[in-house]
């Protein structure tokens, strides 16, 4: 069985957690708040999970949400996964980034994700 350093997250670090899944906070966040949710059991990417593992990673972003709005009150979210090294994966362990956005964090946030592509950003 494959494992990782997110497969070795400590109990202790870990905010979230639900049947299949836990969520604790990116170790380099871009934004206050950023958390990572990802599947107890290893997965490469999103596509490998079942439904009843995304299903439990909507939860906790739901959940998560209400905790981080309260302690932060961000004025947004980005939510994602990188598939894949060429979406710029870099931990072969799927797993979701609940981003809190701030307003003026950048300069110009129109696009949103778009900016995963940062010349095809502005539109
Ligand atoms: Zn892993």
């Amino acid at each position: 069985m494959k494992s990782c350093v997110f497969c070795s997250i400590l109990q202790e670090q870990i905010i979230f957690e639900n049947d299949s899944c836990v969520a604790f906070f990116d170790k380099s966040p871009v934004s206050i708040g950023h958390l990572l949710i990802i599947p107890k059991v290893h997965k490469e990417t999103y596509f490998d999970l079942s439904r009843s593992e995304k299903m439990d990673i909507d939860e906790i972003i739901v959940r998560a949400k209400v905790d981080l709005d309260q302690q932060y009150s961000p004025n947004g979210y980005n939510i994602g996964f990188n598939c894949g090294e060429a979406a710029g994966q870099s931990v072969f362990h799927c797993h979701c980034h609940l981003i809190p956005r701030y307003d003026g964090d950048i300069k110009n946030p129109k696009g949103g994700i778009r900016g995963a592509i940062p010349d095809k950003m502005n539109y």
